[in-house]
């Protein structure tokens, strides 16, 4: 059975203080996870290993970071590179994310290169793809997401993509309050899926999470994870809050 993650992203927001507060709330619901079930936090880099210590002997919860470099190492100020992540014990590493597109100029190739480090790493990429307003609009949006994946992924072996979760984020639903239907949520899943499946095969397409992002709440979630291609969420704003997240995570199929 494929992977069902509840990830949650909570960006550049949160004191410690506060971060701490939010994961000891959302823990002591003692939400019980069947093996297959997941919930991830995508938290700030100075708050990874707090977190990582926090959920520390919780069954399948788990920590990611929200970007590292796609440089190896060195003289590179300011970068956090995947081995870094990986001496700290993170498991997870959210990439491409579409605030790093936009506001940083991340390319495809450019996360060609950040999926290899972490992959080398023996950490799990959590890729986000999406289209803009303007590309749905005119409807090219299915041939935008397979281009993202083709120019960052194709590259990979069965066994590499194998390891990979996918995130769709359709821009136009981050932060806006606008969720995709789950129709068009499905829809562009099972887009993705197929385009795995032509390049890896079947079977190894059928393996891969494909998460949904863009304005899941605890009032929507259980609708959009009951689509046969939505295998979970990735969440900003309502992962902020504990009852809005906590429902979240027991929407997992
Ligand atoms: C996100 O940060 O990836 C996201 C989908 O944000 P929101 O849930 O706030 O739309």
């Amino acid at each position: 059975m494929r992977r069902k993650i509840a990830a949650a992203n909570w960006k550049m927001n949160l004191r410690i203080e506060q971060g701490e507060a939010l994961l000891e709330g959302l823990l002591s619901k003692n939400i019980e996870l069947k093996p297959h079930q997941h919930a991830v936090f995508a938290v700030p880099f100075p708050y990874l290993t707090m977190a990582r210590d926090k959920v520390a002997g919780r069954a399948n919860y788990a920590v990611a970071a929200q970007n590292c470099s796609h440089k190896e190492s060195g003289a590179y100020t300011g970068e956090v590179s995947a081995e870094m992540l990986q001496s700290v014990n993170i498991p997870f590493v959210v990439l491409g994310h579409s605030e790093r597109r936009e506001y940083f100029n991340e390319s495809n190739e450019m996360l060609a290169r950040k999926t290899d480090l972490v992959l080398s790493k023996g950490m799990t990429p959590v890729f986000c793809c999406g289209e803009a307003l303007s590309i749905r609009e005119a409807g090219m949006q299915n041939t935008h997401v397979e281009q993202q994946l083709k120019e960052s992924l194709f590259h990979l072996d069965a066994t590499q993509i194998s390891k990979l979760v996918i995130a769709y984020e359709p821009i136009w639903a981050i932060g806006t309050g606008k969720t995709a239907s789950s129709e068009q949520a499905q829809e562009m899943h099972q887009h993705i899926r197929n385009v795995l499946s032509a390049r890896f095969g079947p079977e190894v397409a059928n393996g891969i999470s494909i998460l949904y992002g863009g304005s899941v709440k605890g009032s929507n979630a259980s609708e959009l994870f009951s689509q046969p291609d939505v295998d979970g969420g990735l969440v900003g704003g309502a992962s902020l809050q504990v009852e809005d997240f906590a429902q979240i995570i027991m929407a997992l199929k």
